[in-house]
């Protein structure tokens, strides 16, 4: 009989692809972990105890089959893997390497719960779909059957790409409109290269741009062309815009020089990473080279911030959050990686106000958790009399984002959207309250995951599909 090549939990302890020492990737911004050597990804996928009900499927948002990759793996047939991998996921690679499993698959696998370490799928799936590109598994796109509907798809990060490649998959000629010089939204200009490198999504759009979509950048839907005249070229329109308008400090001094967002200090670095001129970089604006710099916010945006500073060459990096550890919304993998990398945590302190223009230091005040609110949560509450001046010569803001007003940007009222100005949109078609338009990712479901709007743009895509069958055999009648 043949050895079970599975169940290996118990004799074999969990292991990551090498991670490279603190001292030399701060030096660079390259990513931080290697890759799995193949018999340490078979020795890892066999880890898994195939799980009749497996939790890490049902937590991850794209209901991956992850016991039969792994099983895949484990006995060598890596190109079964890939197939099986890709079909539920249209950049396994991307969310290997990114997504927050520890809150996701890996967080609910059982041998984690039971002690003996999660199954490194994240890890796994990255090494599975690298392998296939290197392989020449990943194929250009050639439908069986060209449509003649076409689709125009407004936003080219995420969402909008995993839209555009199961369309053009189905025959349908699409165009994707973009604001921004290059496509990718925001795995490109967002998200440091040293979690994600820009190769492995650059790669991505030239299989799509080959496949036959069309993309066209520097073009500002409701500016350099309207909504309206988006629809009427298109038989359906889906809106993958993101969400961009940054939370904002008040106080006194917050406008001053030297207080920045988030999204500006990491487009400049990554557009700097391209090679690309960037003025403000240049000016030491955008540059965190040789200063004191504050990050304000917990979550994983405010950790791309103070990681990508110590690269820069900062000479002292300090997170400022109101709530703890336990209770801050970043992931705790990224928390860890910014230590080690020399970023100082300043726990419960909020921001005041800030001295100096251009700022010389944020008035912070310090906090205790009270209560818990009607969310379950426990509300920070000032300490009285603790306040202090933490040095500060570049002040990063990373509190967050929310959307932009479509309707009001686009002239187009009709465009319903939900109280906290996120598109309005059935949860499983994605339709909007507009006949032919839908709409998937952050600016439907708010600041969300790359993960998540993978989901939604495949969903939408499935639905637009089934209207524009539906819209052509009405025409035939
Ligand atoms: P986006 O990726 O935002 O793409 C929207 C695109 O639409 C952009 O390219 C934009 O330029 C374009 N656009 C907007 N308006 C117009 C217009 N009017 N006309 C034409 N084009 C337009 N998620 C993870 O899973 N893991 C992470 O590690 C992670 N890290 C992150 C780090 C940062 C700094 C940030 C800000 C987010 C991070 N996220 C992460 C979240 C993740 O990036 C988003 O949830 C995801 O990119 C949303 O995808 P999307 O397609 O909805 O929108
Ligand atoms: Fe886990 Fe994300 Fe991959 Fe799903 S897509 S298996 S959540 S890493
Ligand atoms: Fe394997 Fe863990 Fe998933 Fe169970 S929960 S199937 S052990 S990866």
């Amino acid at each position: 009989m043949a050895k079970e090549p599975m169940l290996k939990f118990v004799s074999v302890g969990r292991d990551m692809p090498l991670k490279r020492e603190a001292e030399e990737r701060t030096g660079d911004f390259l990513e931080i972990y290697g890759e799995f050597i193949a018999d340490k990804a078979q020795e890892q996928a066999s880890r898994c105890s195939q799980c009749g009900v497996p939790y890490c499927q049902s937590h991850c948002p794209l209901h991956n089959n992850i016991p039969d990759w792994l099983r895949l793996t484990a006995t060598g047939r890596l190109k079964e893997a890939y197939e099986l991998s890709q079909a539920t996921n249209s950049f396994p690679e991307i969310c290997g390497r990114i997504c927050p499993q520890d809150r996701l698959c890996e967080g609910n696998c059982v041998i984690e719960q039971s002690g003996h370490g999660t199954v490194t799928i994240g890890a796994v799936e990255k090494y599975i779909t690298d392998t296939a590109w290197e392989e020449g598994w990943v194929e250009t796109i050639s439908p069986a059957v060209e449509r003649e509907e076409s689709v125009g798809i407004i936003g080219s990060g995420p969402g909008g790409l995993a839209a555009a490649d199961r369309l053009r998959r189905a025959g349908v000629q699409v165009t994707v409109y973009e604001r921004s010089d290059r496509a990718g939204g925001l795995m490109m200009y967002g998200i440091p290269s040293f979690k994600l490198e820009k190769d492995i999504v650059l790669k991505r759009i030239e299989q799509l741009e080959k496949s036959g979509v069309e993309f066209v950048l520097n073009c500002n839907v409701g500016e350099d062309i309207s909504f309206d005249a988006i629809r009427g070229k298109h038989d359906a329109v889906l809106i993958a815009t993101g969400v961009y308008k940054s939370r904002d400090l008040t106080g006194p001094g917050a406008g001053a020089e030297g207080i920045v967002r988030a999204i500006d200090y990491l487009t400049a670095s990554n557009k700097v990473s391209f090679g690309d001129d960037v003025a403000e970089f240049d000016s030491g604006a955008l540059n965190a080279e040789g200063k004191k710099v504050v990050v304000i916010g917990g979550g994983d945006t405010a950790m791309d911030c103070v990681r990508t500073a110590i690269r820069q060459g900062a000479t002292s990096v300090k997170c400022l959050y109101r709530r703890d550890r336990a209770n801050m919304p970043g992931s705790q993998r990224e928390t860890q990686n910014a230590e080690e990398e020399g970023v100082e945590f300043v726990w419960l302190s909020a921001p005041k106000g800030f001295t100096g223009d251009p700022v010389t230091g944020v008035m912070v005040q310090k906090m205790r958790l009270g209560a818990p609110d009607a969310s379950g949560r426990q509300s920070p509450e000032v300490i009285e009399g603790a306040d202090y001046i933490e040095e500060a010569d570049l002040v990063i803001k990373a509190l967050g984002f929310s959307p932009e007003d479509l309707p009001e940007q686009w002239e187009t009222p009709e465009l319903e959207t939900t109280r906290w100005g996120t598109v309005l949109a059935d949860f499983a078609s994605h339709a909007t309250s507009l006949d032919g338009v839908y709409a998937c990712g952050d600016i439907q479901r708010g600041a969300s995951l790359v993960v998540w709007a993978i989901r939604d743009g495949r969903e939408a895509a499935d639905a637009m599909l089934e209207y524009l069958t539906n819209a052509a055999s009405v025409a035939a009648e």
